[in-house]
Formats: structure tokens, C-alpha cells, sequence
């Protein structure tokens, strides 16, 4: 049968679909009997569609992952070429297309990170991390962000600061929570970006002396905080990091897996604020997560402590054929269409003002943030006193405002990415200019649901 290109009504395909999913899919992070699971029938660039004959522009891109949008030519041909050639083979076998991709990745990673170990996808890139900062540091402990989100296997979810741990929990009493800088919600009531950064350096030392330097290992750090804000680093905090680092042995991690790639127009986040980790996870945007793909890119002096000893950690997929052609073909498309060259235009010249004109224009916008193609619009009630529009880890009915302002987009064939009392725009990053300006204007008027909303 021809594959449809486009969103094609079906109601027999979408009653099968919705039939199966509801039998026998158990889903992430829900209640099973209370959701309902919208079926998608195909993709395309920066649109997916259903079986009713909706077409959506996605500007969520599937968890931030999408960064090539749906069915990338390039990437499907990659994939069915490697399919036809060498489907698999196991870690311990030395592979073209597996070596060729960590190749290139440390060729735009920072000067001395010369060497990749390839997971399945984020969390496993963040366990595999941190077990190398535990075993040549001899210290177990583990710093991590309050608003955070590094994975859902045991030692990430601990490490996860978002309350998506909290059922999770008891932690393993090997990691300890900090407050990275907020600039609109300041724990530490700054005045100024250059405030926040001093006072939310001093927190972490006085973190690092109270956990005791002794017993830790790593600081891990989403260089652009994703799911829990898009909160982008306030000037110097970074640097300030990699230096108590420096000052108490402790590795510096820093969690690529949404923002790598491409996401704010850099190979890697913390390639914009001037600093250098020891090992650096990434996912999703290495190849799109069109096969499940991630990794970790470790410094020099971190490999050699395992040129003789034997590094206990492995995974049966650890670089797998099929990924890793999608990867490669990743880094042709990034050079042969300039997509960081792209992405900081777009963020630049078409995103940030629209978003500033919104903040500007609806009273329910406390602040719109970000870079390249990776924003937050945050709402709330009252500008002056930033009382969210609705409250912390709010759901169900106290939710009821933001999955208006989600149905009001859904409505004029936008699919956003929703989070607490934020809309996020994180786009395809192939997404077409009049595209990017349409999915924007159809927010701008969602907004006005917020606006309602706030007045209460
Ligand atoms: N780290 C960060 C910063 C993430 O955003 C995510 C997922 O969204 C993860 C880790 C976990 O990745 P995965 O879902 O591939 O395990």
C-alpha cells in the first residue's frame, strides 16, 4: 500500500490503533486509565498528523529529539543502507560506522575529550557518567540541580531533581539536591544576572563544604536547564562551576542529552558560556532518536585511568549499526544546510522578538526566555507578584488553564510542548521560517486563553 504523506481521515486505522494502544500499552509516567493517548499515523518535517485528518505542527519535537524533524531523507536512507549492509553487531567488534561517529563527535567536542562510550539513550549515558566519576575519583556522592531532569533509571531519577523523583524515592543517600540560578524565581533574591551567578556559586560551595568535598565525586548540570524551565546559565556560573570543580576534585558532568546537538545553535550548550567539562552526556539530537542512540564523551585523563583497568560498565546495543548511521548522516545534513548557522538566526531574528512582543502584550507572560530554538514562555497570574498561573507540579483540575491554553493551540493545528505554568517552543530545527512565524502566531492567540485565565 502507498504510504500516505499526509494526514489522511481513517476511523477504522484509528479505532484499531487506539484499541491496541488502550489494551496493552502500559505508558510512561501515567495513570493508565485516565489518559488518552492522541494515534499518529506518519511525519514529515516539522508536522506529524493523525488518522482524523489532522496535520500538526510539532513544536515540541517529540521530547525535544526531533531535531532533523520527521522522516528526514537522509536519515531514513542512512538507516535502510546500514539495514541492508550490517543490521548489528556486538560492542566488543570494532565497526565502521560506530567509530566514524565518535570520531566526529570528538571532533567538535572541546580539544582533549577524544573518546565516546555509546549508550542506548539518556539515562544510561548519565548512570555510565557518573559510575566513571565514582571509580576515579574513589567518592560516591553526586551533586545535582533541584530543577532538574537527567532520566529515569535508578541512579538518574535519584539525581533528578523535578518531582517526578519524589515516588522514586528513597534516594540511595548518595546524592544531595542544590539551587541552580533562576534569575525570575531567585532562591537567593538577586537583583541582578551577575547577583544570581555570585550568590548561586557561593550556595554551591557552602554545598559542597556541608556534603563534604571528601565524599564527593560529581556536580552533573544541565547546561541549559530543559524540561524544568529552559533556564539559561546566568553570566560566569558555568566557568564558576568547572572552578570548585577544579578547587575540590570533583568531576564536572555536564548533561547534554536535550540541548546538545544543535538545540541553541552550538554542537554542545556549554560551547556558548565558555567553559569545558570532564565527560559530557548527550542523546536524543545525535541522530534524532530515529534509533535509540546516546552517550557519553569522556576526557582524556578520565579514559587513560581505563587503559588498564578494566571499565565495568557495557550494553549489548552500546553503538549500534543502525544508530550510529543515522548519526552520521546527522553531522552531514548539520554542514551541508548550516542547521547551527540556522538555528542561531531563527532564534535570533524571528523567534526572540515575537516572544518579547508577546511578554509585552499579554498580561499573563512573567517572562519568556531562551536561545536558538529552544524557549519558555512562563505564566502567570499577577506580573507583580509572579504567582504562577497554576501551581507547582499542579495536575488535573488546577492544571485546567494550561491544558486550555494546549487544547486552544491543538485546535489551530499546533502541538506544543506544555510543562507546570510554561509553553515551551522547541521546533524541528529544519522547521521552515513560515512555519516558525505560524506556530508563534498561533500561540500569541492561545495566550489570550491565558490571559482570561489569569484574570481569573
Ligand atoms: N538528561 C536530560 C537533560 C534529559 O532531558 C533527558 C530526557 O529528556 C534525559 C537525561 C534522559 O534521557 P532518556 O529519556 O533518553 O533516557
Amino acid at each position: 500500500a502507498a504510504v500516505p504523506t499526509g494526514a489522511v481521515a481513517d476511523p477504522e486505522a484509528n479505532a484499531r490503533v487506539r484499541a491496541d494502544d488502550r489494551a496493552h500499552v502500559f505508558h510512561s509516567w501515567s495513570a493508565q486509565a485516565l489518559i488518552d493517548p492522541h494515534p499518529v499515523a506518519g511525519g514529515a518535517g516539522a508536522s506529524f498528523w493523525d488518522y482524523e485528518g489532522n496535520t500538526f505542527l510539532d513544536f515540541s519535537s517529540q521530547l525535544v529529539n526531533l531535531n532533523l524533524g520527521h522522516q528526514h531523507p537522509d536519515l531514513v536512507a542512512a538507516i535502510q543502507a546500514q539495514a541492508g549492509r550490517l543490521a548489528t553487531i556486538q560492542p566488543s567488534m570494532a565497526n565502521d560506522v560506530r567509530g566514524d561517529l565518535a570520531r566526529r563527535i570528538c571532533e567538535v567536542a572541546p580539544e582533549g575529550m577524544s573518546k565516546v562510550f555509546f549508550t542506548n539513550g539518556g539515562a544510561d549515558a548519565v548512570e555510565n557518567a557518573v559510575r566513571m566519576a565514582r571509580l576515579v575519583t574513589g567518592k560516591r556522592k553526586v551533586l545535582a540541580a533541584y530543577r532538574s531532569y537527567h532520566g529515569n533509571t535508578s541512579t538518574a531519577i535519584t539525581l533528578t531533581g523535578d518531582p517526578r523523583r519524589w515516588a522514586n524515592e528513597p534516594a540511595d543517600g548518595s546524592v544531595a539536591h542544590f539551587f541552580g540560578p533562576y534569575a525570575y524565581r531567585s532562591p537567593f533574591h538577586s537583583a541582578s544576572p551577575e547577583e544570581e551567578t555570585r550568590r548561586a556559586l557561593e550556595h554551591l560551595e557552602q554545598t559542597i563544604i556541608l556534603e563534604g568535598a571528601s565524599t564527593i565525586g560529581a556536580i552533573i548540570l544541565e547546561s541549559v536547564v530543559g524540561t524544568n524551565g529552559v533556564l539559561v546559565p546566568p553570566p560566569g556560573y558555568l566557568p564558576g562551576v568547572r572552578a570548585l570543580c577544579d578547587r575540590y576534585g570533583i568531576v564536572y558532568i555536564a548533561d547534554e542529552v536535550m540541548v546538545g546537538f544543535g538545540r541553541i545553535g552550538e554542537w554542545f550548550a556549554f560551547q556558548a558560556f565558555d567553559v569545558v567539562p570532564d565527560l559530557i552526556t548527550f542523546a536524543k539530537g545525535i541522530n534524532s532518536g530515529y534509533v535509540p542512540l546516546g552517550g557519553v564523551i569522556i576526557s582524556d585523563e578520565i579514559a587513560a585511568r581505563f587503559d588498564t583497568v578494566a571499565f565495568p560498565g557495557g550494553l549489548t546495543y552500546s553503538g549500534h549499526p543502525l544508530a550510529c548511521a543515522a548519526g552520521v548522516a546527522t553531522f552531514e545534513v548539520f554542514a551541508r544546510d548550516g542547521i547551527l548557522e540556522r538555528v542561531r538566526d531563527l532564534g535570533a531574528r524571528v523567534v526572540e522578538p515575537r516572544l518579547r512582543a508577546m511578554a509585552a502584550k499579554h498580561p499573563s507572560v512573567g517572562e519568556v526566555r531562551g536561545q536558538g530554538l529552544f524557549w519558555a514562555i512562563e505564566l502567570v497570574k499577577d506580573a507583580e507578584t509572579r504567582e504562577p498561573l497554576v501551581p507547582f507540579n499542579a495536575s488535573g483540575p488546577d492544571a485546567a488553564p494550561m491544558a486550555a491554553i494546549a487544547a486552544a493551540c491543538k485546535k489551530e493545528g499546533l502541538w506544543p510542548f506544555t510543562h507546570f505554568n510554561r509553553v515551551h517552543v522547541a521546533p524541528p530545527l529544519v522547521i521552515s521560517e513560515e512555519d516558525l512565524v505560524r506556530g508563534l502566531d498561533i500561540i500569541d492567540r492561545a495566550l489570550d486563553v491565558a490571559d482570561r485565565a489569569a484574570a481569573g
